[in-house]
């Protein structure tokens, strides 16, 4: 799904160099390949220029924070307002009434009767008796197939073959439904290939005969900007509840579900994702934009550094590196700040492309422990300046902190590792211009 937007995106959030801040000269360039995305995604302009200069204006001036790149920060953001865009949280149907009467409409071939089938299997499953009406008087194979799928999914189908008034069908069926005491009556209604009058006027008729709770159009995401469009000239006639988004198993391009909201100014309330009656799920505005981005690690992993990392910590430890300072004292802090980020293998898997890499790796969480005991066995001298760290003193080190003197060893060669690349990291990014531009 959105594969092609997904990869435009990521492109766009990796041109965002970073300085200590997100500033309108370092930005401009990546906004303008987001909008460009996003119109390419069949976004309505309209929207996806309002949208990028949300973006931009929630971006600028915003301090990168140490512990992510900008690419990440700016990913983070264009989540929250494509999550805003799409209502911001899920909404469900309204099920009011006894029978609550649900009303769908939209084009022939966008996927209503095969939705019919579907919503009716997701409210049987609630244990709620429910009926489905064939309302399409002009094409008796429409009666047919719902017949097929109510048989196929164990639900009773209302008809009425040779009845031409859909009002009357609508009424007489939930008469039966209230006699028959079935909860929710779901009505699907005649589609025509392309919006016309006389199917407007009919499907206005039902709603007011029957004053529905929840009236939905469904519409086929395939159609981009057709299906807004559509949208919009059936909201303006009928005033429906909510919108049901079919075929996003289809090489959809997402402008659909990334317009449809704030064209119509109506929910997106499923999303349907196949032929088979299980392929439905109800629409929630924040997993679609992980979905669209790609990258649903990377917003969790941001949002963790957002909330746990100590900032002014990073800045004081970025000091130091920057002074050739970086001692144990300082190692020990890092290992507790990343240990409140959380369970270390969840923090592995959320960088890009780890979390396949560690599927079957066993991350201990004690993983840190002996090094954590051999630091704090060290005299605050030690710690500080870690070269006085002679044979003897390591022989200590080992027994006061129930290790070995391999162990003691291996932890100064990997912190004198470090500090050799923090040395080298300090000269490159002296003649460039600051740490920061090594993200
Ligand atoms: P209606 O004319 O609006 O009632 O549309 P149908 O329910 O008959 O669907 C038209 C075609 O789209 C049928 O071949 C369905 O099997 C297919 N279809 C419906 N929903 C989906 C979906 O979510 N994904 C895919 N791939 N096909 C769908």
């Amino acid at each position: 799904m959105f594969d092609n937007l997904s990869t435009k995106l990521d492109k766009a959030f990796k041109t965002l160099k970073g300085q200590g801040s997100i500033t309108e000269i370092n930005v401009a360039a990546t906004i303008k390949e987001i909008r460009r995305a996003l119109v390419d995604a069949d976004v309505n302009y309209k929207v996806a220029k309002e949208v990028t200069d949300k973006i931009k204006d929630e971006a600028m001036g915003r301090d990168v924070l140490t512990t992510v790149s900008p690419g990440q920060l700016m990913t983070k953001i264009v989540y929250d307002e494509l999550t805003q865009l799409m209502g911001g949280t899920k909404e469900d149907v309204v099920l009011k009434g006894d029978p609550a009467v649900i009303l769908l409409s939209g084009l022939q071939g966008s996927g209503k009767t095969t939705f019919a089938g579907k919503l009716a299997t997701f409210i049987k499953k609630q244990n709620r008796t429910v009926l489905l009406v064939a309302c399409d008087i002009y094409r008796p194979a429409a009666i047919d197939q719902l017949k097929v799928l109510g048989e196929q999914v164990g639900v009773e189908v209302y008809s009425e073959p040779d009845n031409k008034n859909p009002v009357e069908i609508s009424q007489n069926a939930i008469a039966y439904a209230k006699k028959n005491n079935k909860k929710v009556v779901i009505i699907d209604t005649a589609g025509r290939l392309a919006v016309d009058e006389q199917m407007m006027r009919e499907i206005e008729a039902v709603k007011r005969a029957i004053n529905p709770s929840e009236t939905l159009f469904v519409v086929d995401s395939m159609t981009g900007q057709d299906a807004v469009n559509t949208a919009k000239t059936f909201n303006d006639r009928l005033n429906f509840d909510g919108v049901v988004l079919t075929k996003l198993d289809g090489d959809s391009r997402g402008g659909a579900a990334l317009s449809i909201r704030a064209v119509v100014e109506k929910p997106i309330k499923f999303i349907s994702t196949g032929e088979k009656m299980e392929a439905l799920d109800m629409f929630y505005p924040e997993r679609m934009a992980q979905r669209i981005l790609g990258m649903g690690d990377v917003i969790s992993l941001v949002e963790r550094a957002q909330q746990q990392f100590d900032e002014d910590e990073a800045k004081r430890i970025n000091q130091k590196i920057r002074k050739n300072q970086f001692n144990f004292d300082d190692f020990l802090s890092q290992l507790e700040q990343i240990k409140k980020m959380g369970n270390l293998k969840d923090l592995v898997g959320m960088i890009p492309g780890m979390s396949k890499a560690i599927k079957d790796v066993d991350i201990d969480d004690d993983a840190f422990k002996p090094i954590e005991s051999i630091i704090k066995s060290m005299t605050p001298q030690e710690r500080a300046t870690p070269e006085v760290l002679n044979g003897s003193r390591r022989r200590r080190l080992a027994k006061g902190s129930g290790t070995d003197i391999q162990q003691v060893n291996n932890l100064m060669k990997q912190f004198e590792d470090m500090r050799k690349v923090m040395r080298t990291m300090n000269k490159m990014s002296s003649t460039k211009g600051g740490m920061q531009q090594m993200a």
